[in-house]
């Protein structure tokens, strides 16, 4: 009733208030989001909580049993379908899957990811590769489908879960993870002018360590991997907030960049 009484005060004015732009908003019950990398870690996070936020959730990743037991646990508003976004068919039927069975496509969170790590001279170029199809390729798959079907909707919400490791290499190890999410940030950053006057929000998300089975690719046991640190990771849990809080915004606003890292990491 209060926001009611000064919308009208501001209309009798003949000004827009702040209050009817933020009445500019969306109901999440209607809403429906596509998060790859959904089988683990950021991205199983990120689905429960957009689920517990009112949100439709296709799950992607290829792990089928995994995204089957989220599903089955999130209810008749999640759906599992396995994808491995290196397959640009596969990133389009995503799409055409969540469309039929949802209706429509409102976010994307663009969170598969894989670290491969090691010193240059001694990595294997097949790693390399694998990082950018997966880190690189696999994301403009994914949201070259999704953007086509928002594109004459003429709303949605692409979100980059990129990394610190886009803004600065954490060390020699990580050089080539490194350059695939350096890499993330030219695409987020070109496709933010690409959409300007269409609709579509781009947000990139850019957390510091966080505790997941992320490390398991390159090292023997990730409880090993981070009670190397001197300081406590961030929990996927608090990543999948940073996820919320953005694309929960009333439209007219856009969160571009959330850089978020454990209180106590330095770099
Ligand atoms: P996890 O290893 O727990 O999750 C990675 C996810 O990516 C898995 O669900 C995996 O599923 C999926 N994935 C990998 N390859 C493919 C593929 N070809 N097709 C579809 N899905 C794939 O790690 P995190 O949750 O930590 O990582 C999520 C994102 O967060 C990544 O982009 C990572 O770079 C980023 N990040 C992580 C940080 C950390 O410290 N953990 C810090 C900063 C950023 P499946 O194997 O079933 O396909």
């Amino acid at each position: 009733m209060f926001t009611v009484r000064i919308l009208s005060y501001g209309s009798a004015l003949g000004f827009r208030t702040r209050y009817d732009v933020r009445m500019n908003t969306h109901d999440s019950t209607n809403r429906t989001a596509i998060v790859t990398g959904a089988s683990s870690g950021i991205g199983e996070a990120t689905a429960r909580l957009l689920s517990q936020g009112g949100y439709n959730v296709v799950l992607a990743a290829r792990r089928a049993d995994r995204l089957e037991a989220l599903a089955a646990e999130l209810g008749e508003n999640a759906l599992a379908v396995p994808t491995d976004v290196t397959d640009p068919a596969a990133c389009e039927a995503l799409v055409a899957r969540t469309v039929e069975r949802f209706g429509a496509l409102d976010v994307l969170v663009n969170n598969a990811g894989i670290g491969l790590y090691g010193a240059i001279a001694e990595a294997d170029p097949d790693d390399w590769r694998k990082m950018f199809d997966v880190n690189v390729l696999g994301v403009l798959y994914t949201t070259r489908a999704a953007i086509r079907h928002m594109l004459p909707r003429g709303s949605g919400d692409v979100v980059f879960i990129s990394s610190v490791a886009s803004r600065r290499v954490p060390n020699a190890y990580g050089a080539v993870y490194s350059a695939t999410k350096h890499a993330l940030s030219a695409i987020t950053e070109g496709l933010r002018m690409d959409m300007e006057g269409k609709g579509i929000r781009v947000v990139s998300v850019e957390p510091g360590l966080v505790r997941t089975e992320f490390p398991m690719n390159s090292y023997s046991s990730a409880e090993e991997y981070y009670a190397q640190k001197d300081y406590a990771p961030l929990e996927a849990e608090d990543v999948a907030e940073a996820v919320l809080y953005a694309v929960n915004q009333p439209l007219s606003v856009v969160v571009n960049e959330i850089l978020l890292r454990p209180t106590d990491q330095l770099n």
